[in-house]
């Protein structure tokens, strides 16, 4: 089903889905079979059904429900989002090359760019500016890409995308973006000029804290590319997985609608607290990227992150009183999540790096679940009375 004009309940039921399941089950079945018997058409290696070649049923009709979902040609899921993301740039670039990368990025990301990429003989900057003409400047004759995320964790920083996307159009470099916050809800990459658009599944698409998942979605052509690569590096989601996305993917927009509802009503309490310094949501006026957040983005998301007064002493005194999140990393799913920054995703920063983030040692993000809003307010409120 294609149809844009059906609304985004409809769509995530029944995008990507095949015409009729075997034995008219409503539910597409798992086929937990690594392999399956050659049929004469066959004829190529990729055509042979198996597990890690992701053309399983499970795996097809997922990707091209995540493609429909984001008005793309083509789709692959992944075992992970770093599945995705290491498939996406390595189908893109190889030694010699030289890529451009936002300075803010998920950990994960960054380490495997600053490590791993180095290692293979890829060049890498990472820009801290918002303008495009700075990532003009920091083009070389060898760049081939450049990598963004619609949203940065844990501040929530929107930078300037549609001036990114338009400027790696004009420079012919393959832009690729980070969706995993903003989801395909809030915002669809190749409508903005991006070419290639990658997921951690695991976080709200799946929705329930219990998988690890990715994805990339694109043109025919790129997405042949990055699926060649994955094949090549064995990073196929199993297809029990694939039907836990399936199911969770569903009830994508119930879920994000109601956490964000929940995020802006905590984000506000919050604000107003006396023992709070700043909080970080872009919903808030008060956030420096709500502007371009409202142009840009069909939500605000569900993740957002404040500084109290008394420092770490203070947030570690929080953290321990408030009941209701899980101190847990991660995001997305239906628990909400609490974790300090600086002792958990930003760990393995200096101190020095953090703070040129923003990034202090008082700061705390909450990954906001589907508890009701006033009993997470009133927990909050608890554990900041202490
Ligand atoms: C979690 C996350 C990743 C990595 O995804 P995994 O599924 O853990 O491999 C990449 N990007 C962002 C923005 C994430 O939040």
């Amino acid at each position: 089903m294609s149809d844009e004009k059906v609304g985004w309940h409809t769509r995530l039921l029944h995008a990507g889905e095949l015409p009729q399941n075997s034995a008219g089950a409503i539910n597409l079945p798992i086929y937990q079979s690594s392999t399956f018997e050659q049929r004469e058409e066959d004829t190529t290696y990729d055509s042979l059904r198996y597990i890690r070649l992701n053309n399983l049923p499970n795996q097809q009709v997922l990707a091209a429900k995540l493609a429909a979902l984001e008005g793309a040609e083509a789709g692959v899921v992944t075992a992970s989002g770093m599945a995705a993301i290491s498939a996406a740039i390595l189908s893109c670039l190889r030694a010699g090359d030289h890529l451009l990368a936002q300075d803010v990025l998920y950990g994960g990301t960054r380490a495997y760019f600053s490590e791993d990429l180095t290692a293979l003989g890829i060049e890498v900057d990472f820009i801290a500016s918002d303008d495009p003409r700075d990532w003009g400047r920091a083009r070389k004759k060898n760049t081939r890409a450049i990598y963004v995320e619609t949203l940065t964790n844990p501040l929530l920083h929107v930078t300037d995308l549609a001036g990114i996307a338009s400027f790696a159009r004009e420079a012919g470099l393959v832009s690729i973006i980070d969706n995993t916050i903003a989801t395909p809800i809030n915002f669809r990459p190749l409508e903005h000029g991006f070419d290639l658009s990658v997921h951690s599944a695991t976080k709200y698409l799946n929705g329930h804290n219990d998988i690890v998942a990715g994805a990339v979605v694109g043109s025919a052509q790129l997405v042949e590319r990055a699926l060649h690569k994955l094949n090549h590096l064995g990073g196929s989601l199993d297809p029990h997985a694939c039907f836990l996305l399936h199911r969770g993917i569903k009830s994508l927009k119930l879920r994000l609608d109601h956490q964000s509802q929940t995020a802006l009503a905590l984000a506000s309490f919050l604000q107003e607290h006396e023992r709070v310094e700043r909080v970080f949501y872009p919903g808030l006026a008060s956030h420096p990227s709500h502007a371009r957040a409202k142009e840009l983005l069909g939500g605000f998301s569900a993740l957002l992150s404040f500084s109290l007064t008394g420092g770490k002493e203070g947030a570690e005194r929080m953290l321990r009183r408030v009941r209701l999140p899980h101190g847990a990393p991660s995001f997305g799913g239906m628990e909400s999540l609490i974790t300090r920054p600086a002792a958990s995703s930003h760990a393995s920063l200096s101190a020095e790096a953090r703070k040129r983030l923003g990034i202090d040692d008082g700061l705390i993000r909450v990954a906001v679940g589907i508890e009701d809003a006033d009993d997470l307010i009133a927990d909050f409120a608890q554990a900041l009375a202490g």
